[in-house]
Order: C-alpha cells, then structure tokens, then sequence
C-alpha cells in the first residue's frame, strides 16, 4: 500500500516541522534521547506538554470542545510522525490518554469540567491504581475496599507498580464497593487526591535501577462520594474502557521506526570481523524483519486512529497492537544489545545508583543501550500481560 499526502497536508507537516525546530530546543531534545524509561522525566514531559497546550496540539485525539484539534487521521498521523522523528518527549498518558477518555464518556459534567482542565494545564498529575499484590491480571480479584460511612467512603488496601505515584498529586482507583457479589459486580472506579491522611508511597527500584514504580497504602483513607465516577460497583465496564486506550490508543510504530533508523546507523560502525555488521546477512536478515513488523504494526495503528477519530474506542484489536508492538521493541533492543557488543556491559543507571560517578565510556550511540533493553522487558508485563493479550485476541477478535 502506498501512501500519498496532499498538498494540504505536506503543508502542515511543513508546519509542525517549523514548530518543532523553533519550539523543542536542543536541550529538550538531548535530556529526551536519554530518556531509558516507559515514561519520559515529569519535570521534562511537563515542560513540553505546556507547550503543546499553548500551540493547541497537546490532546489532538479530545473532542474539539475540550481541546482537541479536530484533525484529520493524516494529519495525526503526519503529526506522530514528526514528533518521534524530531525525539520530542512523549506526554504523559495516564491523565490524557487514559483517564480522559473515562471522563468523556462515564464523568458527570462537574467531574469533566473539574479535572480537565486542570490535567491539560498540569494542575494535577495523576497515576493508576488498578493493580494489588496478588490481583494483576486477575485484576477482578481487587481487595482495596471503599466501605460507605455518610457522604464519604472509608478506603483501605493496597495498590502496586503504581508508575509515577512518587509525583503523582491523584490517583484513580478501583475498589471493592461490594464484596458479596461476584468480583467484577462489586468494583467501582473513583478519583483520589494523593494529599490525604492515610495514604503513603513506598518506591520501588527495578532491574533496570530505575524508580518508576511504586506501591500505595490506604489506611482508613476519606474520599467524598462524589469522586466517584460512574455508577457504584459497575466499576469494572469502566475499568476495561480505560485499559483500551492504555494498550492500544498510541501509535508506538512512529518510535520503534526511528529506532529502527539508529540500529541501522550503528550497525554501519560497529564491526563483526573485519566487516561492518550492517553487512552482515544474518543481522540484516533479522533487521528486515523487525521492519515489515513495524510497517504492518503501522497500518494497524491507523485503523485504530481512523476508530479514534469517528469517536470509536480502539477495541479489542489494542490488544493485537500492544502485544505486536511489545515484541517488536523487545526484539529491537535486543538486537541492538547485540550489536554494540562489549559496551552493553557498563549500565550507567547502576553505576550511578551504587554510588559512582564515572564518565561512560562508549560512544553516544551506546549508552542508554542496555537501560532500554532491560526496561523493555516489562512492557510484556504492564497493561496487562502479553498472555492475558493473547487470551482477549482468541476470544474477542478471532471469536475462539
Ligand atoms: C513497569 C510496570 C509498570 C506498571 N504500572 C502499573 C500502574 O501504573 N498501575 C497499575 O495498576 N499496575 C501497573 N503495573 C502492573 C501490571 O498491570 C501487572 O503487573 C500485570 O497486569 C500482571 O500482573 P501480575 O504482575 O500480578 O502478574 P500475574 O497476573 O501474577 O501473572 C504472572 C504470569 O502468569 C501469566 N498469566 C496470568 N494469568 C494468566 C492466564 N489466565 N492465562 C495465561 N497466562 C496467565 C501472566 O501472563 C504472567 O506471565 C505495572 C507493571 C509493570 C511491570
């Protein structure tokens, strides 16, 4: 399939080309490269955002009335393109790409005018209570109780790998508002500030030493009825909305094509032997492959902007895109791992956690390497397990 852009919309791509280079300045850009996480640094995805929010093109996917662009699906498209090209960092998603889309469709009036605005200006920041020890992909399970008491409920529990609940300001939650019925009746979803008396975050540091996630502590935590969104203990259709957007509502082949780019670059200076990997039929070989993935994963993810746009949720084909685009980057970073060889060895996210301050010493290309590659290997985990991605697929998409 070939596709061709009209002259209106070379015309924008022009333009967002021509903010990008005013807007995204070199220091953005270098602090983004280094970026080895899912999420890019709070202080810098704020920063940007802020300036996507004054140019108007922070949420293209809001409905216009709340923010949104409006745009065409090539222009997003066109858009996504030139960002991850330019290396801007990515917002973001748990408030605007997540939560939001929430909000539109089950929040009152009130609730969407209230947190809205407030999500775009950076007001609020918020992060994902979902998860609990023992409840992940069996998420149903959830044990976090929210028990009436007047206009307020009463929350104690726990939740785990909350990404960024160490900047995080809110929290949505889901909990157990009736434990008597079967689990997925009795979940409500509800919209916490993190300032209250009761709650406590406690990091935790990954493989890839890095502090992304966390685990939350409610004790006897008082929240007003009102946080709640949509009806108590139908928590649970909302739960599965929300996790549509988080597997599937992005457009990840933008960024695995511009990683692709840098793996071919520096398979052209690392050698195997005396040749240039790159020359390399097997490395090749492997390269091609990655690709016709990511173009395939491409077109997907086109499909599912073309649903986004007709005011349509991604569905279960999110599912097919998240686990496509998780294989893809986990055998990308791999083969990069390969290819610069011994420098895979120094991992300066470790080095600086035990206390070192030494000067990496490979070329540029080489040094988030090896972070990338151990981080990625969670992405078949967050968002719901790549197995669990497979059982929705039989089911929903292939109809087994
Ligand atoms: C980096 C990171 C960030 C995260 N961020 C958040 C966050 O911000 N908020 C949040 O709420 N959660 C978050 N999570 C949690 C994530 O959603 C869960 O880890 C995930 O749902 C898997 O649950 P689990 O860890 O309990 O593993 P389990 O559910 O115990 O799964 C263990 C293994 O068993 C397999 N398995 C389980 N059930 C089945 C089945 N029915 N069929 C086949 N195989 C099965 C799984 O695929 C997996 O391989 C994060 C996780 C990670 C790693």
């Amino acid at each position: 399939m070939k596709i061709e852009f009209s002259a209106e919309d070379e015309a924008f791509r022009a333009e967002v080309k021509a903010f990008l280079q005013e807007k995204l300045t070199p220091d953005m850009r270098a602090e983004a490269r280094k970026t080895t996480t899912v999420f890019a640094d709070k202080a810098l995805a704020m920063r940007w955002q802020l300036i996507l929010v004054e140019k108007g093109w922070a949420v293209p996917t809001w409905p216009v009335e709340h923010g949104g662009t409006g745009w065409s699906i090539t222009k997003k498209y066109i858009f996504n393109e030139e960002l991850a090209k330019a290396g801007a960092p990515g917002l973001i998603p748990l408030g605007l790409r997540m939560l939001a889309p929430v909000l539109f469709k089950y929040g009152t009036q009130a609730q969407k005018e209230y947190y809205l605005p407030r999500m775009l200006s950076g007001e609020h920041y918020w992060c994902q209570g979902y998860s609990e020890p023992g409840s992940g992909s069996d998420l149903s399970s959830l044990k976090t109780s929210a028990v009436k008491d007047g206009d307020d409920y009463i929350i104690n529990g726990t939740k785990i790998w909350t990404t960024h609940a160490q900047f995080a300001d809110h929290i949505f939650c889901l909990v157990r508002t009736d434990p008597t019925v079967r689990p997925q009746k009795g979940i409500s979803f509800i919209l916490v500030p993190m300032n209250l008396p009761g709650i406590k975050v406690e990091p935790i540091i990954t493989m890839a030493a890095d502090h992304e996630v966390n685990q939350v502590f409610f004790d006897d935590v008082r929240v007003p009825q009102g946080n709640r969104v949509g009806p108590e203990n139908e928590g649970w259709t909302l739960a599965k909305y929300l996790l549509e957007y988080e597997r599937g509502g992005g457009a990840a082949s933008a960024g695995i094509k511009v990683s692709l780019a840098e793996l071919e670059s520096i398979a052209t200076k690392e050698r195997d032997g005396g040749t240039a990997l790159i020359e390399d039929a097997h490395f090749r070989g492997r390269l091609s492959d990655l690709e016709i993935r990511t173009e395939g994963l491409e077109f997907a993810e086109l499909v599912t902007l073309s649903k986004l746009s007709r005011g349509e949720s991604p569905g279960a084909g999110s599912s097919l895109a998240k686990n496509t685009s998780v294989e893809i980057n986990q055998a990308l970073t791999t083969l990069k791992m390969e290819a610069i060889h011994y420098y895979a060895l120094p991992h300066a996210n470790l080095i600086s956690l035990n206390g070192h301050d030494e000067p990496w010493v490979g070329p540029d290309y080489a040094e988030t390497v090896t972070a990338r590659y151990l981080n990625a290997r969670a992405s078949s985990i967050f968002g719901g397990a790549k197995e669990v991605q497979k059982n929705i697929i039989a089911k929903t998409v292939l109809g087994l």
